[in-house]
């Protein structure tokens, strides 16, 4: 027998999962499935290598649909300064949160601290239905609705699909969606360190040949640190010992921090830049990474699929409240052409700033250090700066703006 829901949301990451409590929170009935049962709790003390930083826009879409004052309780980590610098020029940024209405920049979460948030919220809710662990088989996109069948045979059936299994959606080859893309030929080394001197409540970065290194603060003084290298260098940074890691770190930290004097597990990450040809099709839709990968440089990419999950849920209900079919090509387009550009201009700017950064021609380094110096010292662009990283910007989904 088939079992018929409103809409089906495959993948339970902080993306997907958003989406569907924004939706089973409006009464629409969802299914969320995933391959694997998210971790809802842990033992107090290692902090998860996996952390985000979340912008004001994610805070007020995660505080719309339920899950904020939970991770709240889970611990998060606030941060008011950001401080960038160029190893290879005079180039020096400096964000304050007092030069904006808000008393941080953003915050610093471990991603299972969303996710459990999110999971909890989603029991609550008695529109929602939680299948898994579920496994999709295939998926199939009649006239008038969306079919997947699960890998123990069976089919649930939806008017609308939602993928949002990650990079390599299988649903978005499932439904013959062809991406652009490449290899950055570099991974994101992630670990969990401690230092002599107070992170400072600062999101801190040093741009260097092989790529980007930020020291992200967490709640409990430790700081997460998501450095980019290129992928043979991060695989021989992960078999160093941890004195060996600890002193490389505090030499491309140029001592920031002072010693390094802890290092928890590392771990490493291939980058990608990829983008969906296409975000949807009749009763199917792409959102999150399983629609774009982007550079982590500015630890943009959780914080786009959270405006997608938010778009997306905007529009389906609104189409739902007029009567109107929740799957139909005008509605899904609608949310393509919403969002297909503006993701694609931050993954960009992520693409040409890591280039700007891993460039070894003079010239350019020369002027990348007075561009950001310019910067800098005028109040005005950096003010647009600040809030574009803030995910303050135009055309955000009402919840993303604490409507
Ligand atoms: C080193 C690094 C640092 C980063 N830092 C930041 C940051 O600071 N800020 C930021 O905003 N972003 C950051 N990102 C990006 C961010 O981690 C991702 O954009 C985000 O996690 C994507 O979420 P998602 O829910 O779309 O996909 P995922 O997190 O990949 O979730 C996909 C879900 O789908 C499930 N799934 C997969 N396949 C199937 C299937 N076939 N059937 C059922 N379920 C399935 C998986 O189990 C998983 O739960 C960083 C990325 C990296 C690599």
């Amino acid at each position: 027998m088939t079992k018929k829901f409103a809409v089906i949301v495959v993948g339970g990451g902080i993306v997907g999962a958003t989406a569907a409590c924004a939706l089973a929170q409006a009464g629409i009935d969802v299914a969320l499935l995933d391959a694997r049962n998210p971790a809802r709790t842990w033992p107090a003390d290692p902090i998860d290598i996996r952390v985000s930083a979340l912008t004001h826009a994610s805070q007020n879409i995660l505080r719309a649909v339920g899950a904020w004052d939970a991770m709240e309780q889970r611990g998060i980590g606030p941060y008011d300064h950001m401080h960038v610098w160029d190893a290879d020029s005079a180039g020096v940024l400096h964000f304050d949160a007092a030069d904006t209405e808000f008393s941080e920049l953003g915050h610093i979460v471990e991603n299972r601290v969303t996710v459990a948030s999110l999971w909890d919220q989603l029991e609550s809710l008695p529109s929602a239905t939680i299948l898994c662990p579920a496994t999709v088989a295939d998926l199939q996109i009649n006239n008038d609705n969306a079919q997947i069948v699960l890998s123990d045979g069976t089919i649930l059936a939806a008017d609308l699909v939602i993928a949002a299994d990650g990079r390599d959606s299988a649903l978005r080859q499932m439904a013959g969606i062809q991406t652009t893309g490449w290899e950055y030929k570099q991974d994101g080394l992630v670990a969990t360190i401690s230092s002599e001197n107070s992170h400072q409540f600062t999101a801190w970065q040093r741009f260097l040949p092989e790529g980007p290194l930020a020291l992200l603060p967490l709640k409990d003084g430790h700081c997460s640190i998501v450095w980019t290298l290129s992928h043979d260098i991060a695989q021989d940074y992960l078999k160093l010992s941890d004195a060996d890691f600890l002193q490389t770190l505090e030499h491309a930290s140029e001592g920031i921090l002072g010693k390094m004097l802890t290092v928890g597990p590392r771990g490493a990450f291939p980058l990608r830049f990829q983008y969906a040809q296409q975000y949807s099709a009749d009763h199917f839709v792409l959102i999150g990474d399983a629609a774009h990968a982007m550079h982590p440089l500015a630890g943009q990419g959780a914080n786009a699929g959270l405006l997608d999950a938010a778009a997306i849920a905007e529009l389906i209900i609104k189409a739902g409240q007029a009567g109107r079919p929740i799957g139909s090509h005008k509605t899904l387009r609608q949310y393509e052409r919403w969002r297909k550009g503006d993701n694609l201009a931050m993954m960009s700017s992520m693409d040409v700033i890591n280039k700007m950064y891993t460039t070894d021609n003079e010239a350019f380094r020369q002027l990348r250090g007075t561009g950001m110096s310019w910067v800098n010292h005028s109040a005005w662009v950096k003010n647009y700066f600040n809030r574009y990283a803030m995910g303050l910007r135009d055309d955000l989904p009402d919840m993303a703006c604490g409507i």
